[in-house]
């Protein structure tokens, strides 16, 4: 016979594990029936949407994320890496930063994990970024600015040109949104910089399939395409990437582009945490489940967001997006309450409220229910949607105020070279000269920061 209270252990802290948190704490206030715990890489949860504005600076990164620990009350949350999973055992290995790894029996298991950006596609992939994580962000922002830097001194028109080239793979939402971001920032950035003219900067937006942005009507993605086009992104569909090299991407026709900026938006797969595990997946790697989100074949463990298969009544996996995940948190939530109670589960049943997209500078595109919209409708409309989703009100304060701020004011240029800074720690080098080393490998060190601290890829 079980003694305590019933241990559900949710992985992950992104929209699915804290939704799913937040809402078996309303169910189970105040009672020790229950104890749950919230294992996440990050202390804090990333609201997606936001994450270009903090790419291009608008907002304060910090703003586009939100504090796991005030959101939670009698949730335990400990900040770790999720290191293995034992199904048999009902047992998890967490590495926390700076400690020993530790086992976290369960009862109940949630997998929140998310996915990973596809690096499978493309060959090469390790030699592009990726647009994932609040680091992604921080890192992109940086090292634009780091490029108009050299480019404003660099005398070789060669080298100039490939400093100021960007090539995005992919032409998805996250895509066409960063694309929208990322050409409106540089175009301010150009301004601060005598040497560079505007039309030097080259983006290329790399498309495999016949059209961007399948997920939005024909109409609303050529709306898309010509806010774009009109910013100097050459729009190419139906163009494959055959492989990338550092600085290069090249394409099956034999043209190759010479970019220091590749960026990879080819969609996600699960994480490999999850897709590893002995449970039936879909052909992604997506934990299959029961409409009630249950695992097929198991009686405590569920999944939702990005790293599950989720059928609706017609039989088709909902989409991956965070506004699924947010409503199936609840709904999940009530089913570990009813199987604990023996009562019956109830399937997961949402119909999508449209598709939005910013395409930056006061320009969106979308749909509502039936009603299409474009221009600043759009944009306001997917600003007022996201601000409002932001959990608590002084997040929402701030990133109001960011906004206020970025109307009235250019674009901020400080590149906050965190591995610069680092290198006079006296821990990393005390060996004359090693500034100058570090100075040149710093981005590299950024780098591995954040993919240590990011998703596996
Ligand atoms: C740039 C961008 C923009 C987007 N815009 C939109 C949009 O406008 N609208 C929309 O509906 N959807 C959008 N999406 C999709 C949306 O973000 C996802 O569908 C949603 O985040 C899925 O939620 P999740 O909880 O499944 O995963 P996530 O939100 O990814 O959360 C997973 C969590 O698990 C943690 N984690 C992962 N691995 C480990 C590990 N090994 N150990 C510990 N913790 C780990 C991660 O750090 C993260 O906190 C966007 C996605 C991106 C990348």
């Amino acid at each position: 016979m079980m003694s305590g209270p019933i241990r559900i252990l949710i992985l992950g802290g992104g929209f699915g594990g804290v939704y799913t948190a937040r809402h078996l704490e309303e169910l189970f206030a105040e009672s020790s029936e229950v104890q749950i715990t919230l294992v996440s890489r990050d202390n804090y949860f990333v609201m997606t949407p936001l994450l270009f504005e903090a790419g291009s600076g608008i907002l304060e990164p910090r703003h586009a994320v939100n504090p796991i620990r005030p959101l939670l009350k009698m949730t335990q949350f400990i900040e770790a890496e999720v290191v293995e999973i034992d199904i048999a055992r009902k047992m998890v290995t967490v590495g926390p930063p700076h400690g020993q790894a530790d086992e976290l029996p369960y009862d109940h298991l949630v997998l929140a994990l998310g996915g990973v950006t596809n690096t499978k596609l493309v060959p090469g992939t390790e030699h592009a970024l990726t647009f994932k994580t609040l680091g992604d962000a921080i890192y992109l922002r940086n090292h634009i600015i780091q490029l108009f830097e050299r480019a404003q001194i660099e005398s070789d028109p060669v080298r100039k040109a490939s400093l100021l080239t960007i090539v995005l793979v992919g032409g998805g939402l996250v895509a066409v949104e960063l694309a929208g971001e990322v050409t409106v920032f540089m175009t301010n950035l150009s301004r601060l910089y005598s040497k560079i003219d505007p039309r030097e900067i080259r983006f290329d937006l790399l498309e495999a399939a016949p059209r961007i942005i399948p997920e939005m009507d024909e109409d609303l993605a050529q709306y898309a395409t010509h806010t774009l086009e009109k910013r100097g992104v050459r729009v190419r569909v139906n163009t494959r990437v055959d492989r990338i090299e550092p600085g290069m991407v090249h394409l099956p026709d034999g043209e190759s582009i010479p970019a220091q900026t590749i960026l990879m938006a080819t969609g996600v797969i699960p994480n490999p945490r999850v897709s590893s595990l002995p449970l039936e997946k879909d052909k992604k790697g997506r934990v299959l489940t029961e409409p009630t989100m249950r695992a097929k074949g198991h009686t405590n463990i569920w999944a939702l967001g990005d790293c599950a298969s989720i059928p609706d009544p017609s039989g088709h996996p909902y989409p991956t997006l965070a506004q699924h995940a947010i409503r199936e948190g609840p709904q999940l939530a009530k089913n570990i309450s009813a199987a604990i109670h023996g009562q019956p589960l109830e399937p997961f049943v949402y119909q999508t409220k449209g598709t939005l997209a910013a395409l930056g500078h006061f320009k969106g595109v979308g749909r509502i229910y039936k009603f299409k919209i474009r221009g600043f409708l759009a944009w306001w409309v997917w600003r007022t949607y996201y601000l409002f989703r932001m959990p608590r009100f002084d997040r929402r304060l701030r990133i109001v105020l960011d906004w206020t701020v970025a109307l009235l004011f250019r674009n901020d240029i400080v590149q906050l070279d965190i591995g610069r800074e680092n290198t006079r720690h006296p821990a990393r080098s005390d060996k004359p000269g090693a500034d100058g080393d570090a100075e040149h490998h710093d981005s590299a060190a950024t780098r591995a920061d954040r993919s240590s601290s990011t998703a596996p890829h």
